[in-house]
């Protein structure tokens, strides 16, 4: 019986320890398709798109895990992957469509919609530090790809809008804009080490957080940053506050999620209650 019992709690234990949440397979414009590889050998590196691809082990099997731009067009597409004896192989997938709605922004500060000369060349040099930023990898084994709400709000501007500010379109909303009063601590959705921190043009003061095989999670528009370059941070730790500071309407935090180099839903990552 004590036996029995004891059997049962080490095959939990071990199980809680192997277990790596998955999030759901959601072959979509700005999804995250979770490909199981059916292999023989292990693999050592996966790409898409001719970058670095997350690998990690489920029940006994390898999965990909793979962040779909904004942009991809609906039909078969494939991963590249290379096993460890250096063999390389393809693995097909098909992304299904979705259209996302559009919205009409009013922005009072027509400099941050139209920037000026000096503007513009402050942006350049920030495009290249966010884009450096979002292109971190760091090789572990273990992510956690289950990912807490780092602040409490209204969901107020939805990942993949269509955006155009004062009738002149621009890029699509990659992130997910959660409103809260100003001052709101924002947490950290899950470990990692922080990649940078900046006070931007656009995203006004940020923080990136590194989770390991190309995740990353970045927070814009902070009224304060609590948290410094290389800092490891803990799941639920307060890495700032929400603020104004940026390209905005209003106080709200926008977090956007990036795998692969690439802006995903954020909501993929976190409880059902929010997907
Ligand atoms: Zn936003």
């Amino acid at each position: 019986m004590i036996r029995g019992f004891l059997l049962f709690a080490l095959l939990t234990i071990t199980g809680l320890l192997n277990a790596q949440t998955l999030p759901a397979h959601n072959a979509i414009p700005g999804g995250v398709a979770v490909l199981k590889i059916e292999s023989n050998e292990q693999v050592s590196k996966a790409w898409f798109n001719k970058k670095r691809v997350m690998l990690i082990q489920h029940d006994g099997a390898q999965y990909a895990i793979v962040g779909l731009p904004l942009s991809i067009k609906p039909g078969q597409h494939r991963i590249k992957y290379q096993t460890s004896r250096n063999q390389s192989t393809h693995l097909a997938f098909t992304v299904i469509d979705k259209q996302y709605e559009t919205q009409h922004l009013e922005i009072k500060d027509k400099r941050k919609v139209t920037p000026n000369q000096q503007d513009l060349q402050r942006i350049g040099k920030e495009r290249d530090v966010i884009r450096g930023a979002l292109r971190t990898w760091t090789q572990q084994a273990q992510i956690a790809l289950n990912f807490d709400l780092p602040v409490a709000g209204r969901f107020s501007s939805p990942f993949g809008l269509r955006r155009f500010f004062n009738g002149q379109p621009r890029n699509p909303h990659s992130g997910l804009d959660i409103a809260a009063p100003e001052g709101t601590p924002i947490r950290a959705p899950a470990p990692g080490r922080v990649i940078t921190t900046g006070d931007y043009f656009f995203n006004g003061n940020t923080v990136f957080i590194d989770h390991g095989q190309g995740l990353i999670t970045m927070f814009c528009h902070l009224q304060e940053i609590n948290v410094g370059p290389k800092q490891v941070v803990d799941r639920g730790q307060v890495i700032g506050t929400v603020g104004m500071t940026g390209r905005v309407t209003g106080p709200h935090l926008h977090w956007s999620v990036s795998l692969n180099d690439t802006r995903v839903e954020p909501r993929l990552f976190l409880p059902t209650e929010y997907q």
